[in-house]
């Protein structure tokens, strides 16, 4: 966005990877105490790495009171707001000034419809709309908006187009089904990792579970190695696609359920096969 980089802030955030409003708020005044003027505070809405959702309305509410602009990064969490329980989840994101989501990831779309949502759409035609003389005849009526005067792109592809048939073919009660599935998944998941005597649980939200091999007496080192190399095999010798992130400087194994097939079967089969090579290698 051609924002430079000593001119983002990015804050501290707690052990399950949500950031502080009292912070935020404490980082605008700070800022002003500086002559700089904060204009947009961006939380997430499901971290990529653990799916943490930040305390949106408590964000929104600072957003407010000093007039910065609040954007939510949704792209991966955004729609478990179809689903009741997603819905709490992220209760506060509709009080968005803008949001970025990503219809590839849990809306099941073919690669790649990412999207961005504006309270005010006048903002972005406002900033992007260049009428050049060449686009005089491209007239659009009055109810019938320009997707050029609301982005970069002037030339485009028809991407909306496969969102809307998916959705006016299946209907959107087989994707409120399709996400309270992975969220149900993911929760099941989660029980099973904290129950096991070889796995540790380190996150879970949303569709996303954190967790590692930990027989309690490796070092840190040493857990990475063990937990770098199930990864491997899972990758190579099972039929699951698992995959690792950080978590709090831990290297941990990720799993995240968003394929509308999914059972509870395939989660139960992967993490078994985790707990198995947890078992070998604690030999
Ligand atoms: C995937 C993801 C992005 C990047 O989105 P692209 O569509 O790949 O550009 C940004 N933020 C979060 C939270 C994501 O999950």
């Amino acid at each position: 966005m051609g924002i430079a980089p000593d001119r983002i802030r990015v804050l501290p955030t707690d052990a399950a990877g949500r950031i502080d409003p009292v912070g935020v708020s404490a980082a605008i005044i700070a800022d002003r105490s500086e002559g700089c003027t904060p204009t947009v505070v961006c939380a997430n809405a499901g971290t990529a790495a653990a799916g943490a959702v930040d305390p949106l309305p408590e964000l929104a509410e600072v957003c407010a009171a000093e007039g910065v602009w609040f954007h939510i990064d949704a792209a991966y969490g955004g729609f478990a707001v179809l689903a009741p329980r997603g819905a709490v989840a992220l209760e506060g994101i509709e009080r968005a000034d803008s949001l970025n989501i990503d219809p590839h990831k849990w809306l099941f779309q073919l690669y790649e419809a990412g999207c961005i949502l504006v309270r005010d759409a006048g903002t972005l035609e406002h900033a992007f709309s260049i009428g050049h003389d060449v686009l005089q005849d491209a007239v659009w009526g009055t109810r019938h908006a320009n997707p050029a005067d609301r982005g970069i792109q002037l030339s485009r592809s028809f991407r909306a187009l496969k969102v809307w048939m998916s959705i006016q073919a299946f209907g959107m009660a087989a994707f409120r089904a399709a996400i309270d599935n992975g969220l149900d998944l993911a929760e099941r998941a989660a029980e099973y990792v904290r129950d096991s005597s070889t796995l540790e649980l380190v996150s879970a939200s949303l569709s996303i579970v954190c967790f590692r091999i930990n027989p309690g007496d490796l070092s840190e080192d040493a857990l990475t190695d063990v937990n770098r190399e199930a990864l491997a095999r899972i990758l190579w010798g099972e039929r699951a696609f698992l995959t690792s992130t950080m978590v709090n400087g831990q290297f941990v194994l990720r799993l995240c359920i968003i394929n509308r097939n999914s059972t509870w079967d395939d989660a139960r089969e992967t993490l078994q096969a985790v707990e198995r090579y947890a078992a070998e290698a604690i030999e």
